[in-house]
């Protein structure tokens, strides 16, 4: 398949596609080899406002939100059937734009078209409550959409994400502007074209390519999107919080981490250096929940080093659409910087195990070596900020309690991992760690059916789960008297 026959180089708004009105064009990149696979438009206040425009009317008179919940149910059934029939495409098209491994890339659309099937399934299951109110009167708690949804998702899984926002967002009644990173819009388009054989209606699901600083930006402002979901970078969220104020939106913010993936001495030691490696390396470490801090007790500490070290040795790097290539090049020559710039940062901060530079062998693309770095304290700029690349920091630990202060001691709190044979102790970590999600014994393991989100500065609101459409809903209270007679006060 050629992704250049294959490309929608417009947005679609309203069901239709558009070259918008600005004409500045934004390359996309296919970051093992650098050559730009497309060009996007580069959208513009007027037309986010179209996008808007649209949504609202889906959502105000087209009557998408009178649809019943089997209807709506139906239509993601179908979406969720459509990207299966296609996942091979999808899957080469998301592994050429964001460099990741192919096989990888085959779990992921596997996974976004199981996140429209849950939500398929939810969409009927929404139920609002009957009040014990102390009258004669029924009072009652609706459910309803929020309306209309601006979703705003990031670079490292593109499909995958705008699945977790479209499909509760969907089941709910809400309609959506969605905006796909600027680097990586292309498998989110390609949905866009079938969403009219699924059954979706104009404006239900509109999709905005843009930057982030304009087109993004105008969503979080817009005085007609009712709610906000983004996922990226804390700064961004910090930003987009500010700007939604202005019109009091909801916001839900899935943002970084720094998780710690906590290894204790009596943990099965084969399975501990897989899930260490697994935790940091997998997607290149461009994941928002990366075990990107490696707490290890200090009885295995030199063992465990070594072992993770040699292991890693046997990471193969290559291009993405080779079946046995387990890391990929980077997403973007900004992100290749910004990981260099902190490989560099970890050499004056800690000792290197291995990695540290970047790879000899491609010539081209954004390869960066597996980095682990070990002797880290936790004060390390290495430990504390979020590097969204293959870097990891090993910090030994004392015993449970020095675990679990080095554990806590981050802004972030997205996720965190526990390794040990021990069921108290690590019932006692997973109670005591501050984070929206706690593994034992494993890391990552990421399920459409479970909540997903952070605390801290990891952001809030969850997504996923029976928790995520509420995040779309809202609650009308509603009391209807039984009483014939007046109330009789005057
Ligand atoms: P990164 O810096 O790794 O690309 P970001 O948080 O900047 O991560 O990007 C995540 C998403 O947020 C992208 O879709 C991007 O376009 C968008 N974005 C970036 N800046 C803003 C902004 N100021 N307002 C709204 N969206 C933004
Ligand atoms: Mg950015």
């Amino acid at each position: 398949m050629s992704v250049t026959q294959s490309k929608p180089e417009a947005m679609f708004i309203n069901g239709e596609w558009t070259e918008g009105s600005s004409s500045n064009r934004i390359p996309v990149c296919d970051p093992s080899s650098e050559e730009v696979i497309a060009e996007i438009p580069d959208a513009s206040v007027a037309d986010v406002d179209a996008a808007v425009a649209a949504a609202r009317h889906a959502f105000d008179q087209g009557g998408w939100p009178q649809t019943t919940a089997q209807e709506r149910g139906r239509i993601l059934f179908r979406i969720a059937e459509k990207i299966r029939a296609e996942a091979p495409q999808l899957a080469e098209l998301e592994s050429r734009n964001t460099g990741k491994p192919i096989v990888e890339a085959e779990f992921d659309i596997a996974d976004a078209a199981t996140c429209f099937e849950y939500y398929g399934g939810l969409a009927t299951k929404v139920s609002g409550l009957v009040n014990p109110v102390p009258d004669n009167a029924l009072s009652l708690s609706l459910k309803e959409p929020v309306g209309v949804a601006g979703q705003i998702i990031p670079w490292n899984y593109p499909l995958l994400m705008a699945a977790w926002k479209l499909a509760p967002a969907l089941a709910a009644g809400c309609a959506c502007v969605l905006k796909p990173a600027e680097q990586t819009p292309l498998t989110a388009l390609k949905l866009a074209g079938w969403l009219g054989e699924c059954g979706v209606p104009p404006g239900v699901i509109n999709i905005v390519t843009g930057l982030g600083e304009t087109a993004g930006a105008r969503i979080v402002e817009h005085p007609h999107v009712d709610k906000i979901a983004f996922t990226g970078s804390a700064a961004v969220g910090k930003l987009i919080m500010k700007s939604a104020a202005d019109t009091l939106k909801r916001v839900t913010l899935e943002l970084g981490g720094k998780s710690p993936n906590i290894f204790f001495a009596d943990a099965d030691f084969e399975a501990a250096i897989d899930g260490a490696l697994f935790g940091v390396f997998i997607n290149q470490g461009e994941v928002c929940s990366a075990g990107s801090r490696v707490l290890v007790e200090r009885s295995i500490y030199p063992k465990f080093v070594e072992a993770m070290t040699e292991k890693a040795r046997s990471i193969k790097l290559g291009p993405p659409l080779d079946r046995d290539t387990k890391m990929g090049p980077l997403v973007s020559r900004e992100q290749y910087d910004r990981v260099c710039k902190y490989q560099e940062i970890g050499k004056s901060e800690a000792k290197v195990a291995i990695g540290g530079g970047q790879p000899a062998s491609f010539g081209r693309g954004y390869y960066v070596e597996p980095t682990i770095f070990y002797d880290v304290d936790n004060s390390a700029r290495i430990a504390r900020e979020e590097i969204f690349g293959p870097v990891a920091a090993v910090i030994p630990f004392d015993d449970e309690a020095d675990a679990l202060k080095i554990a806590n001691d981050t802004p972030f709190g997205l996720a965190a991992a526990v390794w040990s044979r021990d069921i108290y102790r690590a019932l006692r970590m997973v109670k005591a760690i501050r984070a929206g999600i706690v593994w034992v014994n494993h890391m990552q393991p990421t399920y459409v059916e479970a909540p997903w989100g952070g605390y801290k500065q990891s952001g809030f609101g969850r997504e996923l789960g029976v928790h995520g459409i509420d995040e779309y809903l809202e609650t009308k209270q509603v009391h209807i008297n039984l009483n014939e007679q007046p109330i009789g006060w005057y």
